[in-house]
């Protein structure tokens, strides 16, 4: 199996994040994740990890606002000029605002401070020296995933697994959450909506909200989350199930908010609701944005799906028999994940 990885994601170290109720913990987006399923990979006959290709800024500013990207292009050299003793100390330096643009109609300011209240929708999508270079690299790896799929002239439906950090399925067109920059997923997809029609399923285990909103008035595009219940669950205020797409978009875009404690049979059942729906959109490519935080003992996560639950789920949706594009979201479960990953992943080799 196609496997691109970029090693460029270890310049994205942020030292801290701000978690719930405002308590200062370690980065749990972190390198070791990918290092455990690194390991993984290594250990199977079937992975070939190659670079991704560069496709340029073209195809993100297709999905993202341009003012955006300049703003993570430019935030950390603003805000080292800005607050050089804070931003060069080891322990402080992640650079996040105080303040968020909220209901009010928002307007963009000129300052840093206040471009990254409007631009950040919370305290976890630190942005440290080396963040957009780990961004880009992250999303030419879902783009070369994606051309892969594209250009395979295998018999059988090809399939490719873009292995990327930072994740991407919370980032939204203006504004970064959740460990995620740019919407990799989104940007593969979109890249691949100008040769046929694209399903996006997002198996993470938080709401793909970044994702929904990029095609909510889109009907070319048809977005799936499987998810915990935003009621309890990060995002909060997005993911609900009766949020099914606007205007063009309207019936294009599906939740399915799950209950805590859902284990296989829950999730499996939703899944064959989801995947019924993509076999009657008959779509050309199908994009997974593949989160293993549904596994039972995550940290981020409060469902129960087992090992041989990820067996199944992969099972199903490979047999969806669709050119697929896989693309790494969340899992931090450290332990579990190399393997949880290539128990997914072998479906589709
Ligand atoms: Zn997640």
């Amino acid at each position: 199996m196609k496997i691109f990885y970029s090693d460029n994601h270890r310049k994205h170290q942020p030292p801290f994040e701000v978690f719930d109720g405002g308590k200062r913990v370690p980065y749990l987006e972190n390198t070791d994740r990918m290092d455990r399923i690194l390991t993984a990979l290594k250990k199977t006959d079937w992975a070939d990890l190659t670079p991704p290709a560069d496709f340029g800024l073209d195809p993100i500013y297709a999905v993202h606002d341009r003012d955006y990207i300049a703003f993570l292009a430019s935030c950390w050299t603003e805000w080292l000029a800005l607050d050089p003793e804070v931003a060069a100390s080891p322990k402080q330096n992640a650079f996040l605002p105080a303040t968020f643009a909220l209901r009010r109609k928002p307007r963009v300011p000129s300052t840093l401070l206040g471009k990254a209240g409007y631009y950040m929708m919370d305290l976890s999508a630190c942005i440290v020296e080396g963040t957009y270079e780990a961004a880009l690299a992250s999303a030419n790896c879902a783009l070369s995933a994606a051309d892969f799929i594209s250009l395979s002239t295998v018999n059988r439906p090809p399939s490719s697994f873009a292995f990327c950090r930072p994740p991407g399925h919370h980032a939204g067109k203006d504004y970064a959450a959740g460990y995620c920059f740019i919407n990799n997923s989104s940007v593969a997809a979109n890249w691949l909506s100008s040769k046929g029609k694209v399903a996006i399923l997002d198996i993470d285990y938080h709401a793909g909200n970044g994702t929904q909103d990029i095609f909510y008035e889109r009907n070319d595009v048809l977005t799936i989350s499987i998810h915990g219940d935003p009621d309890f669950e990060y995002p909060h205020y997005i993911g609900y199930a009766d949020e099914t797409g606007v205007g063009a978009g309207l019936g294009f875009h599906r939740n399915f908010p799950l209950p805590k404690g859902t284990g296989d049979e829950g999730y499996l059942t939703a899944l064959d609701e989801a995947l019924s729906l993509i076999k009657d959109f008959a779509p050309k490519y199908l994009v997974l944005s593949t989160g293993m935080d549904t596994f039972d003992g995550d940290p981020l996560g409060k469902f129960k799906v087992t090992r041989d639950g990820f067996a199944e789920i992969g099972r199903r949706i490979a047999a969806l028999g669709l050119p697929t594009a896989i693309v790494m979201e969340g899992g931090y479960a450290n332990e579990a994940l190399g393997q949880n990953v290539v128990t997914l992943l072998e479906n589709f080799k």
